[in-house]
């Protein structure tokens, strides 16, 4: 049975291109960069030369990418990096964060930090008259996510930064799932930091960065060594690095052709949805979305049980978020938005990449469908409605 693959905001497979650029430098270039003989600093101006690819994929400057290990450390970098600056103080956010930024922000509130945890319209929109009126005078930080990874939503980034500008306030957003798949500048934004994750836009894994612009101090949070200008000590992930630089420079040639396959994907499986399953959902903004991301409710049913249904039939989905799965709480997105916890329940979300193609859809055709009605039988709550 072909395996499917509609699991793309969890990870990407990693494009063989980036693979082939990286495996030289787990073999034969596997100096240390910052060993000062020649093999070396050899690596070292590879190093330089990636981190000038990814800076140059948001339009910032070489010395403004931090490299983490991924976007939960380039989260926790931001938010503790300010905080801890700081000291105390008063952090805006929203209640739709991914888990790395609202679990850093709960940790920082029990360490006697005060929080503004704003809410969202039923699209998962943060409005951006709510965080100007939520700022204060000892406001340090607003972290507001760029494209929510449940439901696609895409904030209005540019005027929070122009807002938080207007204050004075360093205002992070966390990019991981926006990066890689729209054009990202955060000079034309306005960001004074950003987040990001290769392993979400076929790159690899244990690999990430955290853009920090000129001027903006923060604490560092891993102390030992001199890489990253003493920012974040550690012998570099080099692989990742080159692999990390190898995926911008190629999602910067084919990323509005990819846009416009994948979209042509996610809309044929939506609307067969929306026009032959009754009693559905389609979540978040029907423009302000990512193009790869299909969320969907199925009345009376569990998500749970619908994803464990289409894994039977080969085809990966997930539940809410992979990275709460295993909770039986519905998504903390999904109870944000206003949907009821009975509805929240039968989340699925499909979630597409460049490596999909027709058939996969068709497949999802064939055996959605089946599954949809074989649960809702099997349901009390779709017996009485
Ligand atoms: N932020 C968002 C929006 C995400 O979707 C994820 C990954 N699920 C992360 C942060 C964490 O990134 P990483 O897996 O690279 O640690």
């Amino acid at each position: 049975m072909k395996k499917i693959y509609l699991d793309n905001t969890a990870t990407t497979p990693l494009d063989e291109r980036v693979l082939n650029e990286m495996i030289p430098f787990f073999v034969e270039k596997f100096h240390n960069p910052s060993s000062i003989y020649l093999s070396g600093s050899e690596i070292r101006k590879h190093v330089e030369n990636a981190r000038k690819k990814i800076a140059d994929f948001i339009n910032a400057l070489p010395e403004e990418i931090i490299f983490t290990s991924g976007g939960t450390e380039a989260n926790n970098l931001a938010i503790k990096g300010i905080a801890f600056k700081k000291g105390k103080g008063h952090i805006i956010t929203s209640k739709i964060e991914h888990l790395s930024v609202l679990e850093t922000i709960k940790y920082l509130e029990k360490k006697g930090f005060e929080i503004t945890y704003l809410d969202v319209d039923k699209y998962g929109i943060v409005d951006p008259n709510d965080v100007r009126k939520a700022i204060r005078n000892d406001t340090i930080l607003i972290s507001i996510i760029f494209a929510n990874n449940e439901i696609g939503t895409i904030q209005d980034i540019k005027e929070i930064a122009k807002i938080a500008k207007e204050k004075g306030v360093p205002f992070h957003t966390d990019g991981v799932m926006m990066v890689g798949w729209e054009k990202v500048d955060v000079k034309e934004l306005g960001v004074d930091m950003l987040s990001f994750s290769p392993h979400k836009f076929h790159g690899p894994k244990g690999i990430g960065a955290l853009y920090v612009r000129k001027g903006i101090l923060i604490e560092n949070l891993i102390h030992g060594g001199l890489q990253e200008k003493k920012r974040r000590g550690g012998t570099e992930n080099v692989p990742g690095i080159i692999g990390f630089g190898k995926i911008c420079e190629l999602r910067k040639e084919e990323m509005e052709k990819d846009k416009e396959k994948i979209k042509k994907l996610r809309d044929n499986l939506e609307n067969f949805i929306k026009e032959n399953i009754p009693e559905v959902l389609i979540l978040g903004h029907p423009l302000k979305r990512l193009y790869s991301i299909s969320s969907v409710c199925f009345k009376y049913i569990e998500g749970e049980s619908i994803l464990l249904n289409l894994d039977f039939e080969g085809i990966c989905v997930s539940s809410g978020s992979a990275c709460t799965s295993g909770s039986l709480e519905p998504s903390h997105v999904l109870l944000a938005m206003g949907i009821p916890h009975e509805i929240a329940h039968g989340n699925i979300r499909f979630s597409f990449g460049k490596f999909n193609e027709e058939d996969d859809v068709e497949r999802v055709k064939e055996v959605l469908p089946k599954v949809i009605n074989k649960l809702r039988q099997m349901s009390p709550f779709w017996e009485k409605k």
